[in-house]
């Protein structure tokens, strides 16, 4: 038995050159483009960057590559700069990878962009595409990972198969495509805040259930029972660039744990953090943010706190304070931006806490604060209103209205071709017994509706890739652009 090439694809070289069907080198310029499978050696696959839509599974173990964003080459996830010392680019999965709630706090789109075919104003105007995916119990969370959309349905976790036009579309009556059983515990814990509810681990997930958390594979190909953690009653936890970290109850006393993002989900080996304070602890369902292998968290008290996974070190980065709240991470790992939201409204960090700079705020408008979106020199505060603020200087940019009860957003960039480059914050709000979907053009206000669901109750956001996934309560709605052409991959 030889090696055999797991793509189906028989994509060009980069010179141009077609690659001959088994040739691993390019007959033109000697460039390796198939490669030997780092998890199994038994097979090789098309270069990352020469098979866009590849699938990122080894699919004879089950477990998922990540690739290097310069050469191309795969590797096994957990691996986060190219061992090539000739290249030493940035390895990232291929795929986005995403829960709703960025663990940097900053914003929630990834790599989606507002369509400018979605402008009531251009003469192109078409309609966005719906299609609903009905759950046959309660939804408590959703993510998208490695090209497939995933539900937490009761004590399972579901991805539903790709149907027309490759929507999640699989009916209630029908069984799911794939679905790995949580165990009759494996409900989402009561105190959880949503953006704790799932933290994406590489090939595996986290779920933060009702006695302790349990670690799940997402391999589409097989569905292994899920593992619990032994840990304790979860309160908060964060995944990103190669850890995870998260907070316990175990009884009646808070524990801090964290846990290199390993190749094989299986081996996730958490290692309690032993220089934590009581002081440092966070009440259930706080959020937790990470950026580079630090964690933050505002502790009961109202301070700000982080860890610093590879040292296993826990700092107290601020003085407590009763109105407190955590931000977006700090592009440049200096720390965390702080809001505070009491009697005189919302006032914005524009510095980040736990850096040596001086302190800076700016007036977010009135409270309670609601939500905050932080993207390219824009900072999006929704309070009782919308203010946009210039995130260099603090002046305010624009803002808006929404209607009904805010539930999520987040903030677009336009399509490179549209004829304006204003990025839009995306609005989902309950809206009396409908869920509704706008986008705010922050600089006029101007709104336009994307979609409106009557007798829906969503409860979260996620745009990832080419869709938008509207999350409710019994169910999936997925949004794409008419023009965008499916792939069977991606749902
Ligand atoms: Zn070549
Ligand atoms: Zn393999
Ligand atoms: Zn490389």
């Amino acid at each position: 038995m030889g090696i055999q090439v797991a793509s189906t694809e028989n994509p060009a070289c980069l010179c141009g050159q077609a690659i001959a069907p088994r040739a691993n080198y390019c007959s033109n310029c000697g460039r390796e483009n198939l490669q030997v499978c780092p998890v199994c050696f038994e097979e090789r696959r098309a270069l990352s960057n020469l098979d866009l839509y590849a699938s990122p599974w080894c699919a004879k173990r089950g477990e998922l590559l990540v690739a290097c964003s310069r050469c191309g080459r795969w590797l096994p996830a957990g691996v986060t700069i190219c061992p090539d010392p000739g290249c030493r680019g940035r390895v990232r999965e291929t795929w986005p990878s995403n829960t709703g709630s960025a663990p940097d706090g900053a914003g929630r789109t990834d790599g989606w962009r507002w369509p400018a075919e979605w402008d009531r104003q251009n003469p192109a105007y078409r309609a966005p595409v719906y299609a609903s995916w009905n759950a046959d119990g309660a939804v408590y969370a959703a993510f998208v990972a490695h090209g497939k959309l995933y539900v937490w349905v009761g004590s399972s976790l579901i991805a539903p198969g790709v149907g027309k036009d490759g929507a999640p579309a699989i009916g209630a009556a029908q069984s799911p495509s794939w679905k790995s059983w949580l165990g009759f515990d494996g409900v989402l814990s009561p105190t959880m805040g949503r953006g704790s509810a799932v933290a994406l681990t590489g090939g595996g997930a986290i779920l933060a259930c009702a006695q302790d958390y349990k670690i799940v594979g997402l391999f589409p190909g097989r569905a292994d029972e899920a593992m619990p953690l032994h840990l304790g009653a979860p309160v908060c936890q964060c995944a990103a660039d190669g850890w995870w970290a998260g907070w316990v109850l175990r009884e009646g006393r808070a524990e801090l744990y964290a846990a290199r993002i390993s190749a094989q989900w299986r081996n996730t080996a958490c290692v309690r953090v032993p220089t934590v304070s009581g002081l440092a602890a966070p009440r259930p369902g706080a959020r937790m943010l990470m950026q580079g292998g630090v964690a933050f968290w505002v502790s009961d008290q109202g301070a700000l706190w982080s860890l610093n996974c590879e040292q296993n070190v826990c700092r107290q980065l601020s003085e407590p304070a009763a109105d407190l709240l955590i931000g977006w991470c700090s592009a440049d790992l200096q720390g965390a931006h702080l809001i505070r939201s009491g009697g005189d409204g919302i006032r914005v960090g524009l510095e980040p806490t736990g850096s040596d700079r001086v302190q800076r705020e700016a007036s977010g408008g009135s409270g309670p604060m609601r939500d905050l979106f932080a993207s390219k020199g824009l900072i999006a505060v929704v309070g009782e209103d919308v203010v946009t603020l210039d995130s260099r200087t603090g002046y305010i940019l624009g803002g808006g209205r929404y209607t009904g009860q805010w539930i999520a957003g987040a903030v677009a960039e336009t399509e490179a071709d549209s004829p304006d480059r204003e990025p839009r914050l995306l609005m989902l709000t309950q809206d009396g017994d409908a869920g509704n979907l706008t986008s705010l053009r922050p600089s006029s206000g101007g709104e336009e509706p994307v979609w409106r669901g009557s007798g829906v109750r969503p409860t979260g956001l996620i745009v990832a890739g080419r869709r938008l996934y509207i999350v409710c309560e019994t169910g999936v709605v997925s949004i794409r652009p008419a023009a965008s052409a499916p792939t069977a991959e991606e749902q």
